[in-house]
């Protein structure tokens, strides 16, 4: 995890809200923090965590002290961090019902418990009943975090008991101020073409091999949406090397192609400009389009399951391709 004092300033307003409630002694037992992705939600959890954790009350979180760094090296004993197992997208009734006894045991330091869910979106229906017992009954100095891209998917019983704070997408020019801070030099901006204006995730990656991959990607896109290219030799390039950073750039090519349509009014304008105007090309409405991206997430949620990759690809690739196929024979 980045370091806890290398602050995202995207982040300055929900961090002095928290501040100010931890002064005034009024910190809500359980926060649901609203995360556009890739914009630092863990990173806002752990910081939280430390806010209540951090042995330096008047400077909390200082960063420095024991605690702080057990905080940021994820290895706080009363900080429990629960996420999907590695073979399943959701997070089960069993590991809340784990968090939940945890909660209830004295902390090892005399102070707060924290229980952080990521993503929390992946709660199913079982688990987030599980944990609404703990919402409505917690423990004394326990603080609950939840971290969702789409909390919508949550049961307005559990949000309605969570104080929100939101984390919007920063500007493109904070992004890549804050990478040069804290990762050097390199092609930023190029590296958030590639993953979007998710500068936490950026951050992870090396801005070459990000931004490489990125062009290439949207180039096999913008192939098969002119018909330039076979869906079949593509599906069967991209399974080959950098798959899930393929289906990463490809969710965010299909979110830049809502963007623009909510923007110009005319869905895929692009996509019917270009050396082809006289075919008929394909026409995505804002439905289909956000059903693409749900179709992409699924299959990049699922690549530990053996299942023919090349095939699942292949089908999305049709959706965006013409109808005619792959025209004058023309391989790109
Ligand atoms: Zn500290």
């Amino acid at each position: 995890m980045t370091s806890l004092t290398a602050a995202p300033p995207w982040l300055a307003a929900p961090m002095s809200a928290l501040r100010a409630a931890r002064e005034q002694g009024r910190t809500h037992h359980a926060l649901l923090i609203h995360e556009a992705p890739g914009t630092g939600g863990d990173w806002l959890a752990a910081w939280a965590a430390a806010l209540v954790l951090c042995e330096r009350g008047n400077t909390a979180p200082c960063g420095e002290c024991t605690a702080c760094r057990r905080v940021a090296s994820l290895h706080h004993p009363d900080v429990s961090w629960v996420r999907p197992q590695e073979d399943s997208r959701q997070i089960r009734i069993e590991q809340v019902r784990e968090l939940s006894a945890e909660l209830a045991l004295t902390s090892h330091g005399g102070g707060y418990k924290v229980g952080i869910l990521t993503p929390a979106d992946a709660l199913n229906r079982f688990a987030a009943n599980a944990l609404l017992k703990t919402l409505e009954e917690p423990p004394a100095r326990t603080l609950l975090i939840l971290v969702a891209t789409e909390p919508s998917r949550l049961p307005p019983t559990v949000l309605s008991r969570c104080q929100r704070l939101r984390i919007r997408a920063p500007e493109r020019a904070e992004s890549i101020a804050w990478l040069t801070e804290v990762r050097g030099k390199g092609d930023w901006g190029a590296a958030l073409d590639t993953l979007g204006e998710a500068p936490m995730q950026v951050a992870q990656g090396d801005p070459a091999e990000l931004a490489e991959v990125g062009v290439d990607t949207r180039k096999t896109l913008d192939a098969l949406t002119a018909g330039r290219t076979d869906p079949v030799a593509a599906a069967e390039r991209w399974t080959r090397s950098q798959l899930p950073l393929r289906l990463l750039c490809f969710e965010n090519w299909l979110t830049e192609r809502i963007r623009c349509g909510e923007r110009g009014g005319a869905l895929l304008a692009e996509l019917r400009a270009g050396p082809y105007l006289s075919e008929p090309a394909p026409f995505l409405n804002i439905r289909e389009l956000f059903g693409l991206i749900d179709e992409v997430r699924d299959l990049r949620a699922t690549l530990d399951v053996p299942l023919n990759r090349g095939l699942a690809l292949e089908a999305l690739f049709r959706r965006i391709a013409p109808a005619g196929g792959v025209r004058d024979g023309v391989q790109g």
